[in-house]
């Protein structure tokens, strides 16, 4: 079935996870894959899994339906900051197992209508949670030319051209779909740079912007701040990250704790054997970590 998301370093999760039981808390349930994983592949699991997403929660639902018949598989619409609450409401106070996998879903990606794509035109949206009101359109025509500025010097890291980016979406707005920002962007780019550069060249501006509309990385610091109180002693966190940005906070944060053991020096990478049947895997890295 094609809309299967196959999961990214699902053979690293079920190395690090394999020899726990209980209960595991899929953050970022998506399609499901990697739930899917470790329901199949650890005996007597069970598997809370949260997404804020509801593409993603009813395709979870559809490929998890056996499971969910068994018990074994819950669901619930939430992001994972509030994660302490769904585990309440069954009942659960701690876990054996956290996994957050930070990655787009394809699902996400590939349809334009969710405005993440600049391949093919879709309004300025981005939310992952559909129920949110501030969107990539709003982003892009009200926030001054400094705060886009200092967006792209810090999230995009885009030190060099940032300012330039910003002047150019300034002066073109309103700006109101993916091709459109796309074009300003290229506008605002030297063709040496463009031509230069490994990724699209709008790779970098469109991802500071979904960071900002989906408050990714606030999230993400809020919830592993509070993570070591969810988990069992000898329970284990393992976060799957795709940029920078993301895994200098997964480092810092599972270092940091005196809660925890950080059982990764280095981050995990995937096999070549991944990256070549899963490009997208390529930029993943994980950490795991164990409660003391
Ligand atoms: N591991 C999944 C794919 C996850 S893709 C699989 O194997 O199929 C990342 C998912 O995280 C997306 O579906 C996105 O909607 C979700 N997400 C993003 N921010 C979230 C948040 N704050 N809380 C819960 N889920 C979130």
């Amino acid at each position: 079935m094609e809309w299967i998301h196959v999961p990214v370093m699902a053979k690293e999760v079920l190395d690090y996870f394999g020899n726990l039981s209980g209960v595991f808390l899929d953050c970022t349930v998506g399609a499901g894959g990697h739930s899917e994983a470790i329901l199949t592949n650890i005996e007597g699991s069970v598997v809370v899994g949260l997404d804020v997403d509801d593409v993603a929660l009813s395709l979870a639902k559809r490929r998890l339906a056996e499971f969910m018949a068994q018990g074994r598989f819950f669901i619930a619409k939430s992001s994972y900051v509030e994660a302490r609450d769904v585990l309440k409401q069954l009942k659960i106070s701690s876990v054996s197992a956290i996994l957050m996998d930070l990655g787009m879903s394809t699902l996400q990606l590939s349809d334009s209508e969710r405005g993440f794509a600049f391949s093919t035109d879709g309004p300025l949206d981005m939310r992952m949670n559909k129920a949110q009101e501030f969107t990539a359109y709003d982003l892009v025509n009200s926030w001054t030319e400094e705060q886009l500025r200092r967006l792209f010097f810090e999230y995009a890291e885009e030190k060099r051209y940032a300012r330039r980016i910003a002047a150019f979406i300034v002066r073109n707005r309103p700006i109101r779909s993916t091709l459109e920002l796309a074009n300003v962007v290229a506008k605002a780019l030297p063709a040496e740079e463009k031509r230069a550069r490994k990724r699209h060249f709008a790779t970098k501006v469109f991802q500071a912007i979904r960071i900002a509309v989906n408050n990714e990385l606030e999230n993400l610091k809020t919830f592993l701040s509070r993570a070591p109180e969810l988990l069992k002693s000898g329970g284990r966190i393992g976060v799957i990250s795709f940029h920078s940005l993301e895994d200098r906070i997964v480092k810092e944060a599972l270092r940091s704790s005196s809660d925890l053991v950080v059982l990764t020096k280095k981050p995990l990478r995937p096999s070549q054997e991944e990256v070549r049947a899963n490009p997208k895997a390529r930029s993943a890295k994980m950490r795991v970590a164990e409660r003391k």
